[in-house]
């Protein structure tokens, strides 16, 4: 689809929304080869695996998977069940969530496998809220709202359901109530409607952002690989060094360090090399010459030690005996926008527009409208 038949459905799909006007989803709706234009999908609560669940809002509903099978009300019906867009209240054991979307509900092995469809403008407003502290000044949400606009545009579908999840793999999005302030998130994403962040050759950046930097962000390149798809760059921050530090066994550096590389390796033998951030960019095996991806080392490692511990790529490893000191700065991958960083210098009096600057050196603010 051309800009200008893509920004003629984006607004009219947000102005659908605004009028708070219920539409009856039908399967012709479905577009894939045009997502997210016409509304971004989302698997939602798959970190709760939901059996039943009572659904309230336009009707009122009760689901159930049996195994394969997915009864309304006590009836098998065939899948997918699509509910038209509206406020939905969902409800289940220790779950009680809004969304503003449809959904498309669907039975798998006994667990609801639910699929909301957002317009663009409510998922960047819910995921602004969902990514950011309470406390974010106004000018740092309207940069995350730029950033998440911009990466959802951007990014492909990454899951084989649905174009994103909603868990920390693609963006953070909670339902309403539990998105942490919600107005205030969707006054900076309509503030900044249809603003997106563009590499040099039009194409929208894959913008990534992050917890804390630690003082330097990271360059894309070296985390993510070749070519950039962001427009980041690695740029000193004034945000604090956030250190942390954590003891693993070594064998969980092993086992890490083992999958990265594809082959079997001693955490003793391993070599980090760093950017000029302090960041783990490749990591090296002296005893067989194989290297890996800092990135992928680092995800194997906070997948076995706890992503809470290990919680950026800027470490170094001490060891003693079966267990590793590992001390690091920051949170996060380190590359593009730092939310630390960002709400500190908003706090000085920075636009949105400044801090995109300093952050993504390598990209322009432009409109969905533009090319
Ligand atoms: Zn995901
Ligand atoms: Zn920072």
């Amino acid at each position: 689809m051309n800009a200008v038949g893509m920004a003629v459905l984006l607004a009219a799909m947000v102005a659908g929304t605004a009028s708070g006007e219920a539409r009856v989803a039908r399967p012709s709706d479905a577009k894939p080869g045009v997502a997210p234009e016409t509304g971004v999908e989302v698997r939602i609560l798959s970190k709760h695996r939901p059996a039943r669940l009572r659904l309230d809002g336009p009707r009122s509903l009760e689901v159930f998977a049996s195994r394969d099978v997915l009864l309304v009300d006590g009836r098998a019906v065939s899948p997918p069940l699509r509910l038209e867009s509206g406020r939905w209240r969902i409800r289940g054991r220790n779950l009680d969530r809004r969304y503003e979307g449809s959904l498309s509900l669907d039975a798998r092995a006994g667990e609801l496998i639910i699929i909301a469809t957002f317009a663009v403008e409510t998922y960047v407003a819910a995921v602004t809220a969902s990514e950011t502290e309470v406390d974010t000044p106004f000018e740092a949400l309207r940069a995350q709202a730029i950033t998440a606009r911009s990466y959802v545009l951007a990014s492909g579908r990454r899951h084989e359901e649905a174009r994103a999840c909603d868990l920390t793999h693609c963006q953070v999005l909670r339902g309403e109530g539990f998105a942490r302030h919600l107005a205030r998130a969707r006054d900076a994403a309509r503030s900044t409607e249809g603003v997106v962040l563009r590499l040099r050759d039009g194409a929208i950046a894959l913008a990534p952002f992050h917890a804390s930097c630690g003082g330097h962000t990271a360059e894309p390149v070296a985390v993510f690989g070749a070519p950039d798809l962001t427009g980041a760059a690695a740029v000193p921050d004034r945000c604090p060094a956030s250190p942390w530090s954590a003891v693993v066994s070594r064998a969980q550096v092993t086992a890490a360090a083992t999958e990265a590389l594809g082959s079997p390796a001693q955490a003793a033998d391993l070599l980090l090399d760093r950017d000029s951030s302090g960041a783990v960019v490749r990591v090296v095996d002296r005893a067989s010459g194989r290297d890996a991806r800092g990135d992928a080392f680092f995800r194997a490692l906070g997948a076995r030690a706890g992503w809470d511990r290990i919680r950026s790529a800027r470490f170094s490893f001490a060891f003693g005996g079966e267990r590793v000191l590992v001390e690091g700065q920051g949170h996060g991958h380190g590359v593009g926008l730092c939310q630390a960083g960002a709400a500190l210098l908003a706090r000085q009096g920075q636009t949105a527009e400044q801090l995109l600057a300093h952050y993504f050196p390598r990209a322009l603010l432009s409109h969905t409208k533009d090319k």
